[in-house]
């Protein structure tokens, strides 16, 4: 391709709203435009090619671990969904609108509706299974905060892919399958990431692992072990049993005037103690179908935080949301004084599993200024983990130290089981003639965000450095001055050669200043580059890799092999 004749438009302006590298980067170099500033971008032509390049990787793998591509309609009819039971839980990121005969639909946010529906008509063997059914298609979901450019759009291309078996044993190997196929393809893209056990959110099922691309940058919190291969996202991350070096409280059994002892931190103070042997008690209002609610107190050791979505996942809420002083005191609560142990019949009470048979516990007293000592935590509550694990906890797998550290959510794979095929009919005949709901995994990348992951973890402070197989073009070309006959005859020489050859060249036959045009070349970054300029004269061309800035002298005479050899 000539660079005169590309649509690039390349310039030095940030756009306002960018913070992230890949987002100036890739506005920057010209790859993707803006569409009024809401989640929306259009793909321009070096955009595209990275996108197709990045899409070929992902195709290609799958299609070897025997997975096959279809394409479903974009838009999907909202009985779908009600049959699902999503179409409430769902909340505002579906989409959903009229036609002009009043029927209801949703922009697709993920397909396993449409793929249960599709394979529902055209599947009714064993005979006819394993499956496994793959789309790269346009996803939209009405993010409340999209931003960060391709890392969270509204409209974004996913790679989302459904696996139907006769059994659980089946759909584990599939699983199992597609780590491997997904590490197959993020190594490719020259991405160092990480695997890590992941909650199940509101697409239900249970096992599910999603791959992170590390960067700084990220918007997931990650456990490591420094001692293992243990990771998880922080939604989903376990910890082994904590234990407190300062000796349990030897206080009785007695209600105690603490009047300004309203945080953990004063009370703490006030009796001693280490938190560890505090009681805190949060609430949140839980929100489900229908309009329905219900305040739920969530009761963890004063040293832990509530980790949310382990929270909301125990009370099987479709979120969780604060609750303010008033509707406090509606239900017969006083912030600061609350206690698990003697909560009104009306509100839900979820304990933390560390704190079950826990003695020498100060908690509220449900009663204003007041906290009680000595309690032990044994009653018929509903028991569940529900704390965040902290930096140094120790590993579960291995006793080792755990850190966070932060990923970029490039991929997620999880164990689906029955949780579609059952309430939307989607079943088959066993070997015995007996129908049996089909038994799913489902499998997702993001395809476009990946083209921001990749920038996050290659570029410098000039622009992009794109990997091999994302990068839009193997090479670039440059004439320094077209002015120059022989420059621009050799410069023509190479593309045409190096074109033949199956190399994919961008040939900068632009007329500009050689300090722009290079100025572009890092922005745009290409791996390697060749600079026919001034050394010419003596038979000398310079071959430049990308990444470091790293320039060689390259007889002009042997440059066309020398490329072939450094790509190959
Ligand atoms: P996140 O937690 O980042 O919102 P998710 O868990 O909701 O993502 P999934 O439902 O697992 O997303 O979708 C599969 C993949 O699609 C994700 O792993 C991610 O790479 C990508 N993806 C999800 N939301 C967006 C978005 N708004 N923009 C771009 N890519 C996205
Ligand atoms: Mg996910």
């Amino acid at each position: 391709m000539r660079f005169s004749r590309l649509l690039v438009p390349t310039t030095k302006e940030t756009p306002n709203d960018a913070t992230l590298a890949s987002h100036i980067f890739l506005i920057r170099g010209g790859f993707i435009q803006s569409v009024g500033g809401s989640g929306l971008y259009n793909f321009l032509p070096l955009g595209k090619k990275v996108l197709d390049r990045v899409r070929n990787v992902v195709k290609e793998e799958l299609d070897n671990a025997g997975c096959q591509e279809v394409s479903l309609s974009f838009v999907t009819p909202a009985s779908l969904w009600e049959e699902s039971g999503r179409y409430e839980k769902y909340g505002k990121e579906l989409l959903r609108f009229k036609d002009r005969k009043d029927n209801e639909f949703v922009l697709g946010p993920t397909h396993e509706e449409m793929m249960v529906n599709l394979v529902r008509q055209s599947v009714k063997s064993y005979k006819q299974l394993p499956l496994n059914l793959y789309q790269i298609n346009l996803k939209f979901r009405d993010e409340i905060r999209p931003r960060f450019g391709l890392m969270r759009g509204r409209e974004f291309l996913m790679k989302d892919g459904y696996s139907f078996h006769a059994d659980e044993a089946d759909m584990k190997r599939e699983f199992d399958l597609m780590e491997e196929t997904y590490k197959k393809i993020f190594t490719r893209l020259g991405l160092e990431f990480r695997v890590v056990e992941a909650d199940s959110g509101a697409i239900g099922g249970s096992g599910s692992k999603e791959f992170m691309v590390l960067a700084d940058s990220g918007e997931d919190t990650i456990v490591v072990c420094d001692g293992c291969d243990y990771g998880a996202n922080i939604e989903a991350a376990v910890r082994r049993e904590k234990t407190c070096d300062a000796p349990v409280p030897q206080l009785g059994k007695e209600k105690i005037h603490t009047p300004d002892a309203t945080t953990m931190e004063a009370l703490s103070k006030f009796f001693d103690v280490d938190p560890f042997y505090l009681v805190k008690t949060v609430a949140m209002r839980a929100l489900y179908d229908e309009g329905k609610s219900q305040i739920v107190l969530f009761a963890i050791r004063g040293s832990d935080e509530l980790q949310e979505v382990k929270a909301c996942n125990a009370v099987e809420a479709n979120e969780l949301v604060e609750v303010s002083e008033q509707e406090l005191e509606e239900a017969g609560l006083i912030a600061g004084f609350m206690s698990p142990l003697n909560a009104p019949e009306s509100v839900r009470v979820v304990i933390d599993n560390a704190l079950k048979g826990a003695t020498g516990m100060i908690c509220g007293a449900n009663e204003k200024e007041y906290h009680t000592t000595g309690n032990t935590i044994d009653g018929d509550f509903d028991y569940s983990d529900i704390v965040a694990v902290q930096e140094g906890d120790a590993c579960a797998k291995c006793g080792g130290t755990l850190r966070y550290t932060k990923g970029i959510e490039a991929g997620h794979i999880f164990q689906l089981g029955t949780r579609y095929s059952e309430p939307l009919g989607c079943t088959f005949l066993d070997e015995n003639g007996k129908a049996k709901p089909m038994v799913m995994g489902t499998y997702g990348i993001g395809v476009s965000r990946l083209l921001a992951a990749i920038i996050e973890q290659h570029h410098d402070e000039k622009g992009c450095i794109w990997t091999k197989e994302s990068a839009p073009f193997d090479l670039y070309v440059m004439v320094s001055n077209i002015k120059d006959v022989a420059q621009l005859a050799l410069g023509e020489k190479v593309y045409e050669t190096l074109k033949a050859a199956g190399i994919d060249v961008l040939f900068d036959d632009r007329k500009d200043r050689f300090g722009a045009k290079m100025k572009d070349y890092e922005l745009i970054g290409i791996p390697h580059a060749v600079i026919i300029g001034k050394k010419l004269s003596d038979g000398l061309v310079e071959f430049v890799t990308r990444e470091g800035m790293v320039k060689e002298e390259v007889s002009a005479d042997e440059i066309v092999s020398y490329v072939q050899e450094r790509l190959c």
